[in-house]
């Protein structure tokens, strides 16, 4: 079987979703599940980007060892100088530059002529070369690029030495079949195309991005370039969890192979989901809370000339226990544990204390927690850790529309208590937590959902809230009570924006 090199971009074109801000600690703890995950290459950052970005990618370069680190820099000295910098500790390291190869990108965007790309694409290469064995060259909206200037660029960088040739469908505006004729296009007329893997990354803009991935990985591309749970701007990436089920689903007809282990796929995507803010919708391939609801999953799954006509995965291949089950409070803490395990979280002994904390909590509630609920305490005992944490909350509602809230904080260690008036009981609750916090933003959006069955189900709330120049933060917080669980949303979403700003200064001091 052909191998299939899997490079993951979650932490860098991923990481572009409107709201997501994720700090130096939780990229090395993704980085490191994509390892145990089995990914290829992890294309960690954008150096030149940032003094945060460049932190993180030399963290990640110094500390995440077994995987290729590739950081990514366009086309000119300072910013590949930059990534280099950022790489120079990592077992093996790739530099990703390259240039608009589109009339439109290089007429409106880069204000170049064709002859002037091709210089500055080849003059990255030669640079980055000095550097790093592996460097990758992407044609930015190759798709609507003229073929024989693609042809001729593509010869050139190869000639320059890149090693892989990354085909962007930049805009989300291919189709499979294209996507497909392109691939071959290029390995029948880029003379020198041997000396390079060919490399596929799509956008989701008409929910194509996996198809279109497939289709070019079939006609021949040796890698494929995707983020887990489909995170990134607009629709997103091409969601590697897709790819990978897809090869190993279909392994009899497909015949292409890649090293990730299947099994980490739940707890790779649920970690992401937990620090990035972003849910996963309970419908999402692969990774939803009921993608595999109603499945017999005794009956086995699709294998090479099997024939199973009611499932075609069991969710234990994905790394999800079969049964939804239920939780009584007697629980001790290293029960919780083996469930947690099975369920695909791993945790260390104080978070595990957090989340029993959690736990004992829901279950005196509500007498009983399933597995569903269990997921959701997790992310809400992930995301409480970041320094703001509600202590308590009192309503009193006077008339139709007034409320009045007393909330009480753990602010970084301290106990502090204010009162509010809002229009609404969860009104009110945000406005002291304002006052408390000091930080000023602006709440753009605001969600409730319930979680788990019947009357007797958690509160799941997200929250975003725009601060400063920086652009959107997502929060999220559950609890059985809604008003606690819009409050720990938007304290959520509070700590964030503080951790941004001491991320933001520490750098500045630099
Ligand atoms: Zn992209």
């Amino acid at each position: 079987m052909r191998r299939l090199s899997l490079l993951d971009t979650s932490l860098r074109d991923g990481q572009k979703s409107l709201g997501i801000n994720l700090n130096v600690n939780e990229k090395l703890e993704i980085s490191r599940q994509l390892v145990k995950l089995g990914v290829d290459v992890i294309e960690a950052g954008y150096p030149a980007a940032s003094p945060v970005e460049f932190e993180a990618v030399r963290k990640i370069a110094r500390e995440v060892k077994g995987v290729v680190i590739c950081g990514f820099a366009g086309a000119n000295e300072r910013e590949i100088d930059c990534c280099a910098a950022a790489l120079k500790e990592a077992g093996r390291s790739r530099i990703h530059t390259g240039i608009a190869v589109s009339p439109l990108y290089m007429e409106k965007k880069l204000q170049l002529t064709p002859g002037r790309v091709v210089e500055l694409a080849v003059a990255a290469v030669k640079h980055a070369k000095k550097y790093v064995d592996e460097v990758q060259f992407y044609a930015e909206d190759a798709f609507r690029s003229d073929r024989a200037f693609l042809v001729q660029v593509l010869e050139r960088v190869i000639e320059a030495g890149a090693t892989v040739i990354n085909i962007p469908d930049t805009l989300g505006y291919a189709t499979p079949w294209e996507c497909s004729e392109m691939i071959s296009y290029v390995m029948n007329n880029v003379r020198n195309i041997q000396r390079a893997v060919l490399s596929v990354h799509c956008h989701n803009d008409l929910g194509m991005a996996t198809a279109n991935s497939l289709a070019g990985i079939k006609a021949g591309a040796g890698q494929v370039e995707g983020t887990i749970n489909g995170i990134g701007e607009r629709a997103g990436n091409t969601c590697l969890e897709e790819i990978i089920m897809t090869l190993y689903s279909r392994r009899g007809s497909i015949g292409i192979q890649c090293g990730a282990k299947t099994r980490e796929l739940a707890a790779t995507s649920r970690l992401v989901s937990r620090l990035t803010g972003v849910p996963i919708p309970a419908h999402k391939a692969i990774v939803g809370s009921n993608a595999y609801t109603g499945n017999p999953a005794s009956l086995g799954e699709i294998g090479p000339g099997e024939n199973a006509p009611f499932v075609i995965i069991a969710p234990d291949t994905v790394g999800l226990p079969e049964d939804d089950g239920v939780l009584q409070i007697q629980l001790g803490p290293q029960a919780l544990q083996q469930r947690l395990d099975k369920l695909g979280y791993s945790l260390n002994k104080e978070d595990l204390d957090l989340v029993y904390q959690y736990f004992l909590h829901s279950a005196d509630s509500k007498g009983a927690v399933y597995d569903q609920e269990l997921r959701e305490l997790m992310g809400e005992a992930g995301v409480e850790q970041r320094g703001i944490l509600i202590k308590n909350i009192s309503i009193t509602t006077t008339g139709a529309s007034r409320a009045t809230a007393t909330v009480t904080l753990d602010l970084d260690g301290d106990t502090v208590t204010e009162a509010a008036c809002g229009t609404g009981p969860v009104d009110a609750v945000f406005k002291a937590v304002d006052l408390l916090v000091g930080e000023r933003v602006c709440l753009e959006d605001y969600m409730l959902k319930s979680v788990g069955r019947g009357r007797e189900t958690l509160g799941d709330a997200t929250v975003k809230v725009r601060y400063g120049d920086n652009g959107l933060v997502i929060g999220r917080g559950v609890s059985s009570d809604v008003i606690e669980a819009s409050a720990r949303a938007y304290a959520n979403a509070l700590s964030k924006v503080k951790t941004m700003i001491r991320e933001n200064a520490a750098q500045a001091r630099v």
